[in-house]
């Protein structure tokens, strides 16, 4: 199965300010794209040719896996944004984040601190578990909940230098805050209520 780098719901300059068109066309059309043609390489001949991507994540190891773990997490992080995204969530999602941030802007300032927090390249991810409990995770490298099997991811932000050197050289913080303006809520209920 050839794997293809996924289209994204907006134009590549329309995530602006937070993330800008020339990021945009470095970390989507060349990372991300990078990683895509990586994956086709290493899947050659071996018994994941067929397999489906989320397999690939939970079963390989060594340079396939960091490069399939990195598509999965990219399509997941691009396809968060929207160029008119819904602000906030509505109907059980808020109910769980106020029961276990105490509000949305409880959720905000401890993933921030993960994200912040989190040493070297990596992701924040919050996940909801089996039991129903939402949890903040980090994740280095291409780590994901889909690959430790922690429970479903709902939302996640990349963390790596190439997502917001261009944008915000070192200002980790300033990336995180502007983020959150392009999440899509709609997306993330969606997440939620599967
Ligand atoms: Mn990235």
């Amino acid at each position: 199965m050839k794997h293809e780098l996924p289209q994204l719901k907006y134009e590549l300059a329309a995530l602006a300010p937070a993330i800008s068109e020339e990021t945009m066309e470095y970390h989507w059309g060349k990372h991300f794209q990078a990683y895509v043609n990586n994956l086709n390489n290493l899947i050659a001949g071996t018994k994941f040719e067929s397999a489906s991507l989320e397999r690939i994540v939970k079963e390989s190891s060594g340079a396939l896996f960091n490069n399939a773990g990195q598509v999965w997490n990219h399509t997941f992080y691009f396809d968060s944004f929207s160029s008119n995204p819904k602000k906030e969530p509505e109907g059980k999602l808020p109910e769980a984040i106020n029961k276990h941030f105490g509000s949305l802007d409880g959720l905000k300032e401890q993933f921030n601190k993960a994200a912040i927090g989190l040493f070297g390249s990596g992701w924040a991810w919050l996940v909801k578990k089996d039991d129903g409990s939402l949890v903040i995770m980090q994740e280095a490298n291409a780590g994901s909940p889909l690959r430790s099997g922690s429970g479903t991811a709902l939302l996640t932000v990349d963390v790596w230098e190439h997502a917001y050197y261009i944008d915000y050289r070192n200002r980790r913080a300033d990336y995180l805050s502007a983020w959150w303006n392009i999440i899509d809520w709609a997306v993330v209920e969606k997440r939620y209520n599967e």
